[in-house]
């Protein structure tokens, strides 16, 4: 049995897994932000729910160097900088390990989601930011300070799209970059985007909706959306190989939004397939949660 920690920046999700799939809740709490004794003490509530022993497996908004356990995690900056697994092991006297979001989420759909079956996947989130995480045969494939599945961060977002053409800005982004696919395929990007083609600033959520019932100018700025977003996620799928391409995130909640984005990512790559490559995420509800289970050994 392993108690599972989900941890964002607004809240801690906890819950015990008996298996990957098998999940009892332990509730939420918030997450406290610029002190470390309450963070741990936090955590320490729900793991005295589970089994004296018991190992803890934790999700985190943060990026995590594989070589010394550092996280950079700059939400919650009671603990940005620490090496988080060795400090909670220590401090809960159990043993703790720690993963990336991202990448865990990744884990999930491959080993108990849309990605079953699949030996490369790789999973995209389309939401609060743009990111992913690869998974190869089974394991997270997370490479040099933990930043592998990033594909959100790099000056290579196209700025002349849609159908007819228009320029878009670069945009600054919170990593220092400019011209970042999470400046406009991110959920305030989507908004940003609209707002430069219309004036007006609906949410993503309502952008969204528009488009699904046929609202000319949401279209509009969906037709450029995707000519932002699907050139760098089709170069993704030709560099890691990915069969398939498990899509989470709240705005991978829209089976349309995912459905267009399969076929002009797979218009893209080199390889010519008809089955599906980007789909909806199988396990839409706690794929942290699943993950960090699956992190800690189980199946
Ligand atoms: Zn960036």
């Amino acid at each position: 049995m392993i108690t599972c920690l989900d941890i964002g920046g607004s809240g801690i999700k906890g819950a015990l897994a008996r298996s990957a799939t098998d999940l009892t809740p332990l509730g939420r709490r918030a997450t406290p932000l610029d002190d470390l004794d309450a963070f741990v003490a936090a955590i320490g509530e729900m793991v005295t729910q589970s089994p004296v022993g018991s190992p803890v497996a934790v999700s985190i908004t943060g990026v995590i160097d594989p070589a010394d356990g550092i996280i950079k995690v700059a939400n919650i900056p009671c603990i940005d900088g620490l090496p988080l697994a060795a400090e909670l092991t220590r401090r809960l006297g159990r043993e703790v390990l720690v993963g990336n979001d991202a990448d865990l989420f990744a884990l999930a759909e491959a080993v108990a989601g849309a990605g079953r079956g699949h030996r490369i996947v790789f999973g995209a989130i389309l939401g609060t930011g743009v990111g992913g995480g690869l998974v190869i045969d089974g394991k997270v494939v997370n490479g040099a300070g933990g930043y592998a599945g990033e594909w959100g961060h790099g000056p290579i977002a196209p700025t002349r799209v849609g159908t007819p053409p228009i320029e878009i800005p670069r945009y600054a982004c919170g990593c220092g970059q400019s011209g970042c696919v999470d400046t406009v395929g991110a959920a305030r990007g989507l908004e940003r985007l609209h707002r430069h083609l219309t004036d007006r600033a609906p949410s993503s959520v309502e952008i969204v909706a528009a488009w699904e019932a046929g609202d000319a100018a949401a279209g509009r700025t969906m037709d450029v959306y995707f000519d932002v977003v699907a050139p760098p996620l089709a170069l993704v799928v030709n560099v890691v190989g990915a069969s398939i391409v498990p899509l989470g995130g709240g705005l991978g909640q829209s089976a349309k939004l995912v459905e267009r984005l399969d076929r002009e990512v797979r218009s893209r790559i080199l390889r010519r397939t008809n089955a599906p490559l980007v789909v909806q995420a199988a396990l839409a509800i706690e794929p942290g949660l699943v993950g960090a289970a699956i992190m800690g050994g189980l199946s």
